[in-house]
């Protein structure tokens, strides 16, 4: 139904808007056609495992009942668990839920971690809701997925507009319904809890941190240093946020930032903390920031800017704007920000993309250290963790990247071979049952 629905739409639009299992599925095939997958895994890592779609009824605070609809769609578990976040936004629904399934694959074995991917969420506007329906939503939500997730078999973490509070209230949900000599057992079921609750220290700023350091990294090949440069950031979340906080602290100077309430703009540069402590007192927004000017939002990504990193939602970077984007470098912070269009006219103007799969795969990075935490009854410490995190990312940095550079490809291309070709072994081992 919902392709049939997307082929009408399609039909009737003039310009094409695709989405984002569009993309996923583009991107796929070229790097299917470049390391000449053989068709029976690609007709495998084609479709998703499974798909479940959840209605769950909730009490609202003033006594109503709203019926909600949620996601988890696991699409491969060739290498591992399936391991994934869960976003709340208007913008889920089935489509979505499977091209982001879809992403952690392919970041989950890049990264060489023991895991495959899901990805799910509940379609709502979270600012709609207070803190105690949020909560019911989220335990009721849990509620229903149970027979679905598990510590061993698919693994939640958090997404857009949700956090540590939101797996805190799963975590307790899933463990309260097991039998008693099972539930601490199961803590694992979720990563991204509270540091005082199971979760890791340092896992809030996993993701920002990975994309720091991919941007240190790539900046370090091309003999540049990261003093003086400028930064645009969408997206004020958990990973643009940390992102612009690092690079920050390496002499680099963040310029504007866009959220879903307002675009903001000071070539002087805007103070990270000074911000992150305006938020807190604006419900979240950064609009009205007084230190800097409010702007278009349509003129957001073509700023003078020298790396540019979207840390929002999907298809921000498209035909539209990619012909006037100034910056040199993207970071990509969220899953799929750059849509294949904007992609190609990107890389022909010789701007240089580090790929979502690559530079946001701190988060999930992370979340496996969480894993292994709870699952050998370990507590780890933030510098142990800031530690490992950056031999991980280091290493898969090298390895997109060296790999790019001998085969001639862009980093998009080389990760998605990367990721690919390890999946394609584990199932070429292990052959198809019966
Ligand atoms: N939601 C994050 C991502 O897209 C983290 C996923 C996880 O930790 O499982 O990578």
């Amino acid at each position: 139904m919902t392709t049939l629905t997307a082929e009408v739409n399609r039909k009737a639009v003039k310009a094409p808007v695709k989405s984002m299992m569009d993309n996923v599925m583009e991107q796929f095939g070229s790097a299917a056609e470049q390391i000449d997958l053989h068709p029976n895994i690609k007709k495998i890592l084609s479709i998703t495992n499974n798909e479940i779609i959840v209605n769950f009824p909730v009490k609202m605070d003033n006594g109503n009942v709203e019926v909600f609809t949620g996601y988890r769609v696991q699409h491969n578990n060739a290498l591992g668990p399936y391991k994934g976040g869960l976003r709340y936004h208007p913008t889920v629904d089935i489509d979505a839920a499977r091209a982001l399934a879809m992403w952690m694959t392919w970041k989950t074995s890049l990264a060489g971690l023991p895991f495959g991917g899901g990805k799910g969420g509940i379609k709502l506007d979270p600012s709609k809701y207070s803190q105690t329906e949020l909560e019911r939503i989220t335990r009721r939500f849990t509620y229903a997925l149970a027979d679905n997730i598990g510590p061993e078999h698919d693994i939640p973490a958090p997404d857009v507009n949700t956090n540590s509070q939101t797996m805190a209230w799963m975590a307790d949900t899933y463990m309260s319904t097991r039998p008693p000599a099972e539930r601490t057992a199961n803590q694992h079921v979720v990563t991204g809890k509270p540091a005082g609750s199971g979760g890791l220290e340092g896992r809030d700023r996993a993701t920002g941190y990975g994309v720091y350091l991919s941007i240190k990294f790539w900046a370090e090949k091309h003999d540049k240093s990261l003093n003086g440069k400028k930064i645009i950031v969408q997206g004020f979340g958990n990973v643009g946020y940390w992102a612009a906080y690092f690079l920050e602290k390496d002499g680099a100077k963040l310029v504007a930032v866009q959220d879903a309430y307002g675009s903001i703009q000071n070539q002087k540069g805007i103070s990270v903390e000074d911000l992150y402590n305006y938020i807190q007192i604006n419900d979240g927004s950064i609009a009205d920031f007084p230190k800097a000017r409010p702007i278009e939002k349509t003129m957001f990504f073509t700023l003078n800017c020298d790396i540019c990193i979207p840390a929002a939602l999907g298809n921000q970077i498209t035909e539209e704007n990619a012909p006037r984007i100034k910056a040199r470098l993207i970071a990509e912070g969220a899953n799929g920000p750059t849509s294949v269009e904007g992609e190609k006219i990107l890389l022909e103007r010789g701007i240089n993309i580090i790929p979502d799969i690559l530079c946001n795969s701190g988060g999930v990075v992370g979340s496996y250290f969480e894993w292994l935490q709870n699952r050998n009854g370990e507590l780890w410490q933030l510098d142990e963790v800031m530690g490992k995190l950056d031999k991980k990312l280091k290493e898969s940095f090298e390895k997109v990247y060296s790999y790019a550079e001998r085969e001639g490809m862009d980093m998009r291309t080389a990760a998605y071979c990367l990721a690919i070709e390890r999946i394609e072994k584990a199932n070429k081992q292990r052959g198809i049952f019966p």
